[in-house]
């Protein structure tokens, strides 16, 4: 195409690129694929997300025949909010927040924009923020959108009508935005319903903060528009995390999702416009009072840092920060430090597993010089590849009883430090109870009376056998 147009309608303010291409063919008297494939030497056209990849050759063609600057006519594809919405455009990934268009041929399997029936009233053309997910109220009619034919449910897909078989829209009145494509009912007549006034006012919030790329997020403070929005995607993944789900379902009386996606990575944009809406309205609940309700809620649903995370590349400090506050290390609680009781320097640990008789009395010792310093059982059991259990245990056993606990007593060998009396003294006893047989009471009058300490009931039954232990010679073994 060469020349400039002979018609040529200025883009709107926040119109759509294929909107304006719409709007540019019919004020042209002609067909859409007639005028796109001259424009673009594409016969393919509508079969591509135009909006999402605009070629720069189209764009440049696009100037060239309208007198629009190559900037503005850039401007009315998705790119206009990189940076602010996703950080960055790749060609062969849909960024978050951005519809999917369900492509098949130029037909759609599912919507992939929505609209509001007194928005196409008042002004016929599409708004580029029709393209985006969040996007499930009209913030200036306070109704909720929709996103197809109330009588025939065929997905909205204005272009439809000039695409195809049989189909003509270049003789019609107006561009073809206000009409089904499948059954001709005027959609500016579609009955909507009232939308959730804080859905509302978050949805007028989020456009906002696109304009001006910082966004509101607690009275007084405001976070960069593409850190607010990651936050927001992160947290629509929250509310269909099992757990949570259940609790504001069942707890707070959210609304349970009516078609959830098969997918089971299934991201916001997966889910139909209902359902996104629904998950909107959990999310505008889960952060007003920021953060108390969202730390309250993970709480009560016991959701903890993990899923408030899982999903980001570098989150912002400030969101950071919150999911610190309902963090569990590895799922559990955060540990108790429990310092080392200085019994031993680092060197005499040292000294000690370096003459330590056995493999595990080494052990020990071993923990105990990985403890020192560190004082948390976790990173010394990874370290070691014990189990968290063993390194408290030794621990808080060296901090009771010093070192001497640590040694290595063979079990079955006589322990002298656990011994009541010693060899001369229980020779004595036994000297005692040949002459007269003692009672248990009289036993524990005579040991208490030569160790100042009463004997319990185990070391007495020892004594009496003649028995090294308990556990190798006591009762069982003589049965
Ligand atoms: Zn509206
Ligand atoms: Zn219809």
């Amino acid at each position: 195409m060469e020349g400039l147009l002979p018609v040529r309608p200025r883009p709107y303010d926040g119109e759509l690129f294929t909107s304006w291409l719409m709007r540019l063919a019919h004020a042209n008297v002609q067909r859409l694929p007639f005028f796109t494939r001259m424009l673009t030497g594409d016969a393919n056209f509508w079969v591509h997300d135009a909006d999402r990849h605009l070629r720069p050759d189209v764009v440049e063609q696009l100037a060239a025949a309208t007198g629009v600057t190559p900037e503005r006519v850039e401007a009315l594809s998705l790119r206009a909010f990189e940076g602010r919405l996703f950080p960055g455009f790749q060609p062969r990934s849909l960024p978050r927040w951005v519809l999917p268009l369900y492509k098949k041929g130029y037909l759609r399997e599912r919507p992939g924009v929505v609209y509001c029936p007194h928005c196409l009233r008042e002004k016929l053309y599409l708004r580029l923020h029709w393209r985006l997910s969040f996007m499930t109220a009209c913030p200036e009619h306070g109704c909720e959108l929709l996103d197809a034919c109330p009588r025939c449910q065929a997905p909205y897909a204005p272009q439809r009508n000039d695409l195809g078989f049989g189909q003509d829209w270049s003789v019609q009145p107006e561009p073809p935005f206000g009409y089904c494509a499948a059954c001709e009912a005027d959609l500016r007549d579609a009955p909507t319903r009232p939308a959730a006034p804080a859905l509302v006012t978050l949805q007028a919030q989020l456009l906002e903060a696109l304009r001006c790329g910082v966004m509101p997020w607690t009275p007084g403070h405001e976070v960069p528009a593409i850190e607010g929005f990651d936050v927001l995607h992160q947290l629509l993944a929250v509310v269909v995390q099992g757990d949570m789900e259940a609790y504001l379902t069942r707890t707070c009386g959210h609304e349970v999702l009516q078609a959830p996606p098969e997918r089971r990575n299934r991201a916001f944009e997966d889910h139909a416009l209902p359902d996104r809406r629904r998950l909107m309205q959990r999310v505008t609940d889960l952060i007003e009072d920021w953060p108390q309700r969202l730390i309250r809620a993970c709480e009560t649903a016991r959701v903890y840092k993990r899923p408030l995370m899982v999903n980001f590349a570098a989150a912002p400090a400030w969101y950071v920060a919150v999911a610190d506050q309902v963090s569990r290390a590895n799922g559990r609680r955060p540990y108790k430090r429990t310092p080392l009781v200085p019994h031993l320097s680092l060197e005499e640990l040292r000294a000690e597993l370096q003459a330590a008789p056995t493999a595990r009395e080494r052990r020990r010792w071993e923990i105990l010089c990985h403890y020192h310093g560190v004082e948390e059982a976790l990173p010394v059991a990874q370290a070691l590849g014990a189990s968290r259990e063993l390194v408290f245990r030794t621990v808080s056993v060296y901090n009771e009883s010093g070192p001497d606990a640590m040694r290595h007593h063979q079990r079955g060998r006589p322990n002298p430090r656990k011994r009541l009396l010693t060899a001369e003294q229980e020779a004595d006893l036994h000297a005692a109870m040949q002459r007269v047989p003692m009672t248990y009471e009289e036993m524990a009058d005579w040991v208490e009376r030569r160790v100042g300490k009463r004997p319990c009931a185990s070391t007495m039954w020892i004594y009496r056998r003649g028995a090294e232990n308990q556990s190798r010679e006591g009762r069982r073994a003589r049965q």
